[in-house]
């Protein structure tokens, strides 16, 4: 079979553990400070999806989230999109909105998840299960995942789900 390509970008404001959900799912490592390795714009891991590999190019932004002219280059060609927060970070909540708007306007209508990080840290949560599936309403996002990186729960859940959403749009 020939193997299809995905280019995904992972959106959403700064420390919601964007660079480690890419790392842990094509690495398969959690560590605490992250440092993009200069000069590596994205990982990427093939995946099966019935039968067919699918090659997923996850791209990282490297903390450059809020420089526009950097993002739209990121932005560019992408097949699918994972909007992240944090469960323990109100603004990055709030923010989904703004994140959805930005990718929307230079992608179209590509598959799109809602990823609430971070569910570790239950005790210092500050958005409910309530709010998070009235976002993901609000949005239109037809699928929201609740991920602990850091103990690896759900995370390839989210890979899995954007590349069979591709294969069949
Ligand atoms: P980014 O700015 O969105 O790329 O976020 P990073 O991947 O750099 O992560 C920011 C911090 O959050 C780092 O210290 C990570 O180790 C930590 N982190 C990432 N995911 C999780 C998680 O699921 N649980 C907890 N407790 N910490 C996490
Ligand atoms: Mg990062």
């Amino acid at each position: 079979d020939l193997e299809i390509a995905m280019k995904v970008v992972i959106v959403g404001n700064g420390s919601v553990g964007k660079s480690s959900m890419i790392q842990r799912f094509c690495k398969g490592i959690f560590t605490r400070d992250y440092k993009k390795t200069i000069g590596v714009d994205f990982l990427e891991r093939i995946i099966m999806v019935d039968d067919q590999p699918v090659r997923l190019m996850l791209w990282d932004t490297a903390g450059q989230e809020e420089f526009d002219a950097i993002t739209r280059t990121y932005y560019r060609g992408a097949n699918a999109c994972v909007l992240a927060c944090s469960i323990a970070d109100k603004e990055s909540f709030l923010a989904l909105p703004k994140w959805k708007n930005k990718v929307c306007r230079e992608c179209g209508d590509i598959p799109m998840v809602l990823v609430a990080n971070k569910v570790d840290l239950q005790k210092e949560s500050v958005v409910d299960s309530a709010e998070l599936e009235g976002m993901a309403r609000s949005l239109g996002v037809p699928k929201l995942i609740k991920s602990s990186v850091k103990d690896d729960l759900n995370v390839s859940t989210v890979f899995n789900y954007l590349a069979q959403s591709y294969m069949q749009s």
